[in-house]
């Protein structure tokens, strides 16, 4: 019997990362000077290299380079940023995902307006330290619902959560926080992408006899993609490349699943897919 290999349609680069990417690969072919990105433009060692190959080099902090063109990343930098690099005499090409300006701009606005602001969000993640920037001083960042239960919020607020924390948990934390609030504006500020990609493994998965989730060991969605689908589909691998893969491992295997994380490029999961029709 023929294994049917079924590739999900949500796998692989979200828009936000595709735009970023080629962005990043655009400006490098029409520069004849260096191209940064600070820090690595997608959590995925393959693709960091692919984008070397192609003259984008990573540097961790902008103010350490001479001369050149710095990419703004998808999720974005702190306010202000841009005028900075221009300062120090480079050039910029602002690669920030349409959905974090989105949520810069409400941010900037409603702060304006005098409305206390909520984060809701991991601290350590560039996305948040961006966003806080674009609040006046009024604003307090909550990494979860323990937090969310200590404040007593003023009487009008804006509550905006990271583009990638989970909904149901902002949810819980917008309802509190609205409840203790008179005036509350809750901004539905959490894009798609992540829960649409888990969504569909979660349903995949569950009929599958082997599953593989191609991405970065490193990549914190992809490894939540692999944790939902093994719970499903004990039978499930997470590799970086076609290479971690064993032949033996899919014997007897009738139904295959393929997903791949927000940041792995299509090309790997092409060469895994290559591989596995092979068997
Ligand atoms: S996950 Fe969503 S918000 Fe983040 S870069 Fe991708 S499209 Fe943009």
């Amino acid at each position: 019997m023929t294994m049917e290999i079924i590739l999900a349609r949500t796998s692989g680069f979200c828009m936000g990362v595709k735009r970023a990417m080629q962005i990043a690969i655009n400006t490098a072919e029409n520069s004849d000077q260096p191209v940064y990105t600070c820090g690595p433009l997608i959590h995925n060692p393959q693709a960091v290299a692919y984008l070397q190959e192609h003259g984008v080099d990573s540097v961790s902090d902008w103010q350490t380079v001479a001369a050149g063109t710095i990419i703004i990343r998808a999720h974005g930098m702190p306010n202000g940023s841009i005028d900075k690099i221009r300062g120090q005499g480079l050039g910029v090409v602002d690669a920030t995902c349409p959905h974090v300006v989105t949520s810069q701009r409400q941010i900037k606005k409603y702060s304006e307006q005098g409305y206390f602001v909520y984060i809701i969000g991991d601290p350590r993640h560039p996305e948040i330290l961006s966003l806080q920037s674009f609040a006046q001083e009024n604003h307090r960042l909550i990494a979860d619902y323990a937090e969310a239960e200590k404040e007593q919020p003023p009487a009008k607020i804006m509550i905006i959560a990271q583009t990638t924390y989970n909904a149901d948990e902002f949810n819980k934390i917008a309802q509190l926080l609205k409840s203790r609030a008179q005036n509350a504006v809750i901004s539905d500020s959490i894009c798609q992408a992540t829960s649409e990609r888990q969504k569909e493994i979660k349903r995949l998965a569950a009929d599958a006899d082997a599953v593989v989730i191609v991405g970065g060991k490193a990549s914190a969605n992809t490894c939540r993609l692999a944790e939902i689908a093994r719970a499903l589909c004990p039978r499930t691998f997470h590799v970086e490349t076609e290479a971690e893969l064993n032949r033996d491992d899919f014997a007897g295997v009738n139904r295959l699943v393929v997903s791949a994380g927000a940041s792995t490029p299509d090309f790997i999961t092409s060469k895994v897919i290559d591989f596995l029709k092979s068997l």
